[in-house]
């Protein structure tokens, strides 16, 4: 029997790369003095000529968004680049006035990162996540749409809008989940954005496509290719969308490459409600968006002592911060869920600080973050009362000593036989002897102490 009329068994591989917008949180917006907080804000009452687009106004770059771009792209193992420049992207959307959006083609501030994610929840240990770049751009208009009306609200046009763009290095929807998470995390921690997803300051947009592995030919020659397609799903802003969104298009992806054709090139829409994604746009080339260089705004020189201090001023990160309470003793999982949010892992910081009085640490932490972490004492006292309660509760009990030589004279002749046997040698049944006194003290004593008392009063 040969295998030439057997069917092929096709498996398939998930190939998926991520775009990620983030609005920093800076006081004033990208290119103009218009306060940069928008939400919330009655329509149209954060703007000026820059940033409504109209003609002649003159942008002017923000150092400080700038800036805060370049730790993001630090924060992402990238290299920053020491000459810069912005670019026009254009086309042609009622959310953009101007016609082009100020942005970055082929010179971002920062390139060539990565990520590693090791989520004690990541199933096949950590994924290093390669990052293709980190670009600084401005944030478009608001479209509201009312009845058969849509309003514009220019609030948000020109906020500060940092993106980043990863390798197709993602091969599972839960793997994009859990390098979201840790990335939204570094956000929060190097506080330059609220990074809140229901306030749309982070949005993502992954592109996906499905490769073909056939188990006949074991590996095909073309596994290290990209596919010959690929789809993106536009602006979601909650993370188990995003992982569902692409549960939904690798299944879709699969049932047409099944059927022997080859998905079409597209941008699609989530539709949370009904769980689905749907057709858009077929997708635009770079060269539609006729892209060249900002001529209002010179280009960028940063010296290499300008981009060193961005390195060295880098606060802790959070995957350093797991790393550093593992070494002092806290268990890896306690140190991950204690670390994803900055603000509970300061509040942690301080009650060890408190609870320690500058002794020893490492025989404290471990406790204190099993402590936090199982929710034993609440996290909104005041770091003193936690350190407080914490000591009450892990305190060794007091032994009443009086009590403790009556009870040991009585359990010692009422249990002679364990005695007997302690004394030939059969050291175990102290235990025995422990348990008995342990029970008369009604939990007036400490183990230790009622052991201690024990072995002394037998050896005369
Ligand atoms: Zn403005
Ligand atoms: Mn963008």
């Amino acid at each position: 029997m040969t295998n030439d009329n057997s069917p092929i068994t096709n498996t398939y591989e998930p190939v998926i790369g991520l775009e990620i917008h983030v609005e920093l949180n800076t006081k004033s917006k990208m290119f103009c003095q218009c306060s940069a907080s928008y939400f919330g804000a009655k329509p149209n009452t954060n703007t000026c000529p820059v940033c409504l687009g109209l003609p002649g106004a003159l942008p002017v770059p923000n150092k400080m968004a700038i800036e805060w771009m370049q730790k993001i792209g630090i924060a992402l193992g990238c290299t920053l680049a020491t000459h810069s420049k912005f670019d026009r992207k254009h086309y042609s959307y009622p959310d953009l006035p101007k016609g082009y959006q100020i942005s970055q083609y082929d010179e971002p501030f920062a390139v060539k990162g990565s990520l590693t994610v090791a989520s004690p929840y990541l199933k096949g240990g950590p994924k290093t996540i390669r990052i293709h770049r980190v670009h600084m751009e401005e944030d478009t208009a608001k479209l509201i749409h009312s009845g058969d009306d849509t309003i514009v609200d220019f609030n948000r046009s020109s906020v500060p809008l940092v993106e980043i763009v990863t390798e197709p290095d993602f091969s599972s929807a839960e793997e994009v989940k859990v390098f979201l998470e840790e990335l939204h995390t570094i956000i929060r921690y190097l506080g330059v954005s609220d990074a809140d997803l229901e306030k749309g300051s982070m949005r993502m947009e992954p592109n996906i496509s499905v490769r073909v592995v056939s188990q006949k030919s074991k590996v095909e020659d073309t596994i290290d290719q990209l596919p010959k397609y690929k789809v993106e799903v536009k602006n979601i802003n909650s993370f188990n969308y995003v992982k569902r969104a692409i549960e939904y298009e690798v299944k879709r992806h699969i049932e047409i490459l099944e059927s022997g054709k080859l998905p079409a090139q597209e941008t699609r829409g989530w539709d949370s409600e009904k769980g689905k994604t749907y057709s858009q746009r077929s997708k635009e080339e770079a060269h539609d968006y006729r892209y060249f260089p900002e001529p209002d705004i010179p280009p960028f020189h940063f010296s290499e002592e300008y981009l060193k201090k961005i390195q060295t001023d880098l606060p802790e990160l959070p995957s350093a911060r797991v790393e550093r309470y593992v070494k002092s003793g806290v268990k890896e999982m306690d140190a991950f869920i204690l670390t994803r949010d900055i603000d509970s892992s300061s509040y942690f910081e301080t009650v060890v600080e408190n609870a320690s009085q500058g002794g020893k640490k490492e025989e404290i932490m471990g406790k204190i973050a099993s402590v936090i972490v199982n929710k034993r004492i609440p996290t909104n006292l005041q770091p003193e009362e936690f350190v407080k309660k914490f000591h009450k509760i892990t305190k060794p009990v007091e032994t009443d000593t009086t009590l403790l030589s009556t009870v040991v004279t009585d359990v010692i002749s009422t249990n002679q036989k364990a005695v007997a046997e302690y004394k030939a040698g059969k050291l175990n049944s102290i235990m025995f002897l422990v348990g008995q006194v342990m029970k008369q003290m009604k939990g007036k004593a400490d183990a230790q102490t009622v052991r201690k008392t024990l072995e002394e009063s037998l050896k005369v």
